[in-house]
């Protein structure tokens, strides 16, 4: 009766302890035959019997423990050399899990697939955060490393980088490679740090058909993934990112804002400054400025900019973004290919003509987001789940933990093997 309410095969229930107030114990052992020795084959003697307590699922309501008397096996042949062993049941727990395999199974999916946090599960099995995180880590890698479908024959990828810590007194940024499927916004891998040797070794470990596949390779505006296509994927076109290269514009206008406040005040900007007033006018989208923001933002570069270079960097951020408006692949490069080279005029801000080298540097990528038609949208909107998974955790530490854990929510694992898949 009590077996089939604990529900494992092959274990006898010793006996229940409850006490008021704490979780429910329940005393098991195996009632599997007697061990025979690896070493010689011969029949096993118990040499003792340690009691493990491990977490279980909630069982009516009450945490509950389950207390595995496990056999220690040892051979009983003087002439055999083997030494004593532990008897393992998988289906109970995997050796040097604490949590049960029920349990561990289960909180891998709350973690993984719901975007619970760990602590949160560790209240409701009443256990800490090392506990559950060691078994989501467990079940998860095998998860996402042990199915060979997972990864699939994408046809456009996409590299991204990612800041997922900032550890030590310094706070010293750690940086991970996003590695996307850019057609079905799947997380594919994330690899250590942001230069080209991590994203390589990646591709180099897949075939030679996979890779011949891929038609489109999108990335930011960064030297090191450009080496890791022009290395890995030669015949892939590769596509620049329009965020990036939109956000490269902000940037720039935003170093000439801060310059000219300092060279015009002799200070870093304070909120009553005309251009640190204006900085949020400027980034803002042109036809997101209604026209009271409009003439607030012209007030305002009156009173700040006496040379007009912020009003140039920001004219120079409104014409990259246009870019995107051109839907004809044609007219879009001659446009990217003038661009770049009035943005070098000598009546330019120095930061604005330094964006125009970097135009042509990448016209080819630029140009061919107009010909591909692909671009990092559905990558962002990975990276945007990589933020909830961020936000979920508070920061991680170790990457192998921040890899599992982005890759269970965002790498579109096939959560139907969960329940087949062996922990590691
Ligand atoms: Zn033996």
């Amino acid at each position: 009766m009590c077996e089939l309410l604990v529900g494992l095969p092959a274990v006898r229930v010793l006996g229940i302890v409850d006490e008021p107030g704490g979780p429910l114990f329940v005393h098991i052992e195996t009632t599997g035959g007697r061990a025979s020795c690896p070493g010689c084959g011969g029949r096993a003697t118990v040499k003792e019997r340690d009691s493990v307590v491990l977490v279980d699922l909630p069982a009516f309501g009450r945490r509950t423990r389950l207390v595995w008397r496990k056999h220690r096996w040892a051979c009983p042949s003087r002439l055999c050399a083997w030494p004593s062993w532990t008897g393992e049941e998988p289906t109970i727990a995997a050796p040097r899990l604490v949590l049960t395999d029920r349990a561990g199974r289960w909180a891998t999916e709350q973690v993984g697939r719901c975007g619970r946090t760990v602590d949160e599960i560790g209240v409701e099995l009443g256990c800490d955060w090392h506990t559950v995180n060691d078994a989501v880590i467990a079940y998860g890698t095998a998860l996402v490393d042990d199915d060979p479908h997972r990864i699939g024959a994408p046809t456009a990828v996409g590299l991204d980088e990612t800041l997922f810590a900032r550890v030590g007194r310094w706070r010293t940024q750690l940086w991970s490679t996003s590695i996307v499927n850019v057609g079905a916004g799947q997380l594919l891998d994330v690899v250590a740090g942001r230069d080209s040797a991590g994203p390589c070794a990646w591709f180099a470990e897949r075939s030679d058909e996979w890779r011949a596949r891929i038609e489109w390779a999108t990335l930011d505006l960064s030297g090191p993934y450009r080496v890791v296509f022009d290395t890995m994927l030669p015949d892939a076109t590769q596509v620049a990112d329009p965020f990036h290269l939109v956000k490269l514009a902000n940037t720039k206008l935003d170093e000439v804002r801060r310059r000219v406040q300092n060279e015009t005040l002799g200070h870093r900007g304070r909120k009553t400054d005309p251009l640190y007033r204006c900085r949020r006018l400027l980034t803002k989208a042109d036809e997101r400025l209604d026209d009271r923001g409009r003439s607030k933002l012209l007030g305002l570069l009156e009173a700040g900019d006496p040379h007009g270079e912020v009003r140039m960097a920001w004219h120079a951020k409104e014409v990259v973004r246009s870019i995107y408006d051109h839907t004809d692949a044609d007219l879009a490069e001659a446009f990217v290919d003038r661009l770049g080279h009035d943005l070098q005029d000598q009546s330019c801000p120095p930061e604005v003509r330094q964006m125009g080298r970097t135009i042509l540097r990448w016209r080819d990528q630029i140009v061919a987001w107009h010909r591909a038609h692909v671009s990092n949208g559905p990558t962002e909107a990975v990276n945007n789940l990589i933020k909830r998974v961020k936000r979920v955790a508070f920061g991680f530490k170790r990457f192998r933990n921040y890899r599992i854990r982005t890759l269970l929510y965002a790498g579109k694992p096939n959560w139907d093997l969960l329940p087949t898949v062996t922990p590691r």
